[in-house]
């Protein structure tokens, strides 16, 4: 699609970029059908395309009301369901980054709504004060309204230990922002995995959030000093070390893309390339570590995996898990629409609660369709949002202990 840009675009970055992404799509639509606000809501404007021709119409100029504009995108999970659809290769995650970034700078949005987004951002971008958040939630959860007490995350504590082991291999896990209060085990896990393997697993303490959260709010600014940090934290260690290994794929997807963060930082933007390109989410590893040995025998459990969008259509590493988990003598089993979102998408379910309940709703049916022993994913944010009392979603590491 040719986008005419108004005068204020023209000769601009945005107009630039925005531009060429867009002249990618060809309006074809075959995106919609994978679209879960598509398929859930029906409107031409809820699905890819049509959030690709309201965007270029605001990039045209065109009178379009902008609060229409950014309810559509709001509706949006950025799950990226559609790149992995579309046939021409349109970065719809990479339009929608400009859309949004303009539309924050020319709209306003209600004092509540700006005040929630910012203290949900603030909460979770400083691991400590989540911690201590959501450990002072575990005090007043009893208390609160059954139809609200389901939805207050309780911080745990680990029961698994770090592994003593000293290899010379040596990798930095990111304790993560919610994870660390909430699945402290899974990098535990981890690291006890990986120590069979002959490699320490270590976290660097200073590190903090990786910019996800800001991001997912449509704070770039923000998410930018917040990745800043992380770089700074961990560039000294970048000679050290074989990688930086993901237990989460939200935190994945972040980092691997922080070259297109930073594309236009010339101070961040090399530091921020090698740590991207040192990045693996943790299947990439241990499915090099287990290549050509022995499968493990039958452990006679059903396992129902539910891939994260950030895993499969993020940073596009579909089917690993599962074949770690058969190799490891689990049972996987088919789960029905495995390529759609489960409604968590960040901080999607506390912004749009109706559409991610449905969503969360749908994937259940789906994960417990073949009755499976056990449910997994692979990221924190799918884990909680999944998980019910006395039917917890694990992390799957945890199924190779
Ligand atoms: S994003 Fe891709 S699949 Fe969707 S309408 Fe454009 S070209 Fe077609
Ligand atoms: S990112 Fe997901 S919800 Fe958004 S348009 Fe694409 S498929 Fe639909």
């Amino acid at each position: 699609m040719k986008t005419s840009l108004a005068v204020e675009f023209q000769d601009t970055r945005t107009g630039e970029e925005a531009e060429a992404l867009i002249g990618k799509c060809v309006h074809c639509g075959f995106c919609n059908a994978t679209c879960p606000t598509y398929q859930l809501l029906g409107d031409e404007m809820d699905g890819p395309r049509g959030r690709i021709y309201l965007m270029k119409q605001m990039f045209e100029g065109e009178r379009q009301s902008l609060d229409k504009i950014q309810f559509h995108l709001d509706r949006c999970l950025t799950c990226r369901n559609c790149e992995t659809t579309c046939p021409s290769g349109v970065q719809y995650a990479k339009i929608l980054e400009l859309g949004r970034a303009t539309l924050s700078s020319k709209t306003r949005r209600g004092g509540f709504e700006t005040l929630f987004r910012s203290m949900i951002a603030a909460m979770l971008r400083q691991p400590r004060f989540f911690k201590l958040m959501s450990t002072m939630a575990g005090w007043v959860k009893p208390l609160a309204p059954k139809i609200i007490r389901k939805k207050i995350p309780v911080a745990r504590k680990p029961a698994l230990d770090w592994p003593d082991q000293k290899s010379p291999r040596t990798m930095i896990a990111l304790s993560g922002c919610a994870q660390g209060a909430l699945a402290p085990d899974t990098n535990r896990a981890a690291a006890q995995v990986l120590s069979r393997y002959g490699i320490s697993m270590i976290e660097v303490p200073a590190a903090g959030c990786c910019g996800a959260v800001d991001l997912h709010t449509t704070n770039e600014h923000k998410g930018i000093e917040v990745a800043r940090k992380l770089i700074d934290v961990w560039t000294p260690h970048l000679d050290g070390i074989e990688a930086f290994v993901m237990t989460a794929s939200g935190c994945g997807v972040t980092i691997r893309e922080y070259p297109h963060l930073f594309r236009h930082d010339s101070e961040y933007l090399e530091k921020a390339t090698r740590i991207a390109e040192k990045t693996l989410d943790l299947s990439e590893i241990i499915e090099r570590e287990i290549d050509g040995k022995p499968k493990s025998p039958d452990r006679g459990k059903k396992v129902a995996f539910h891939a994260p969008c950030t895993l499969q259509h993020g940073q596009k590493l579909p089917g690993r898990i599962e074949k770690i988990l058969e190799w490891s003598g689990y049972d996987v089993v088919p789960v029905k629409d495995g390529n759609l979102c489960c409604g968590s998408a960040g901080t999607y379910s506390l912004l749009q609660p109706a559409i991610s309940s449905r969503l969360r709703q749908n994937k259940l049916n789906a994960l417990y369709e073949s009755a499976p022993d056990l449910v997994c994913t692979a990221n924190i944010g799918c884990q909680m949002h999944l998980s019910d009392p006395g039917k917890p979603v694990h992390h799957w590491i945890e199924l190779l202990l």
